[in-house]
């Protein structure tokens, strides 16, 4: 079934945040000091979660990505992605991750059926991670790439999100590591979302900037044309085919495409990452709501999404981090990574 919203927008991908716990302070998601969590009995069993999967699956979602916070700190995640990768309707099933903890979990994540890794990785700089991140775990993250490798993944995707001044001097180096490990890296414009407390417009670097920097390395560089592409990053290749992607959600954003839906550790459906509200699947559905009730309550709200969160921020003039800390410490659910990114 196609259930298109105000926008004229099917519903593709969900992608499911396993918990708001992370590993890493990265500075762009979670700069603060102290965070407010949710509450442990809050978070969904994977019974739950597939149960809301399948609803979605019912409504036209076709992709699962898995997130967090960082979800290998969910116990028992391969137990979660073997449920997930068994349902009939699901074609693409992804899974997001700092890599800190993947050296170890890899074989039992393909072993469950998990289809691709996408591994965050913003500098080979090792002690520049630990200053952008407050872990000394560039190793770590390095041994879990080579695993996902070893393991037999094929499809391998790393994401940068690329700050001025903090490694903006690495694109290169980030395209040819990516080069020498078969991925595709992708390059993420730093978003004012919430929790990036510490956004201001001159630490982005643009789409039009990374592509002029790398033009300069490499020469001409070719875009990827792909209609009817959902897919946040715009694709390119070198001269010797070598292809890369950029996220310019913040330059160029590209909401009338986004076939996204986020659910949270908790059970709060997100239409957008920049939503100020969600709707609670969690209370009805441990109240005993029907999978019809649960089904008509997604549906309407799919129906009725009108979001474009980062369009509306690009017109804005003066632009600053989006949500104040003092607003951020009362509401978990505002955080990019309560919401998974
Ligand atoms: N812990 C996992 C990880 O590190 O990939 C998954 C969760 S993380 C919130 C998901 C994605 O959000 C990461 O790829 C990260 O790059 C992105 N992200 C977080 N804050 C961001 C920001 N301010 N601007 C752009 N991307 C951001």
């Amino acid at each position: 079934m196609t259930l298109l919203d105000t926008l004229g927008r099917a519903l593709g991908t969900l992608r499911i945040s396993v918990t708001d716990r992370c590993n890493l302070r990265c500075h762009y998601c979670m700069p603060e000091d102290e965070y407010l969590w949710l509450p442990r009995e809050d978070l969904l069993t994977f019974e739950e979660i597939v149960t809301l999967a399948d609803l979605t699956g019912e409504m036209g979602a076709t992709r699962v990505r898995i997130t967090g916070g960082e979800p290998l700190l969910r116990r028992d995640l391969p137990a979660l992605l073997h449920l997930l990768a068994g349902r009939p309707w699901l074609q693409d099933l992804a899974l997001t991750t700092n890599g800190v903890l993947l050296a170890d979990a890899a074989a039992d994540l393909k072993a469950a059926g998990l289809r691709r890794v996408t591994v965050s990785l913003d500098t080979l700089h090792a002690d520049r991670f630990q200053r952008l991140t407050r872990l000394d775990a560039l190793p770590r993250v390095l041994a879990g790439i080579d695993a996902v490798r070893r393991v037999g993944f094929t499809d391998l995707k790393l994401d940068a999100v690329i700050t001025r001044g903090e490694n903006d001097d690495e694109l290169v180096a980030l395209l040819e590591f990516a080069r020498a490990h078969a991925a595709e890296i992708r390059f993420i414009e730093y978003m004012d979302v919430g929790g990036a407390t510490a956004w201001r417009p001159d630490a982005v670097v643009s789409r039009i900037e990374m592509l002029a920097r790398l033009t300069e390395h490499y020469g001409p560089i070719a875009s990827i044309d792909e209609p009817g592409s959902a897919a946040p990053a715009t694709r390119y290749r070198l001269a010797d085919g070598l292809t890369f992607g950029i996220i310019a959600s913040t330059t160029a954003p590209f909401c009338r495409t986004c076939d996204r839906a986020r659910l949270t550790a908790d059970g709060v459906l997100l239409l957008c990452l920049y939503a100020q509200h969600g709707t609670d699947l969690r209370r009805p559905l441990r109240a005993g709501a029907s999978r019809d009730t649960l089904q008509r309550l997604i549906e309407a709200v799919w129906k009725g999404r009108a979001d474009r969160g980062a369009e509306e921020r690009a017109t804005l003039r003066e632009r600053a981090a989006y949500i104040p800390i003092s607003v951020l410490k009362k509401d978990a659910h505002l955080e990019m990574h309560t919401r998974g990114g």
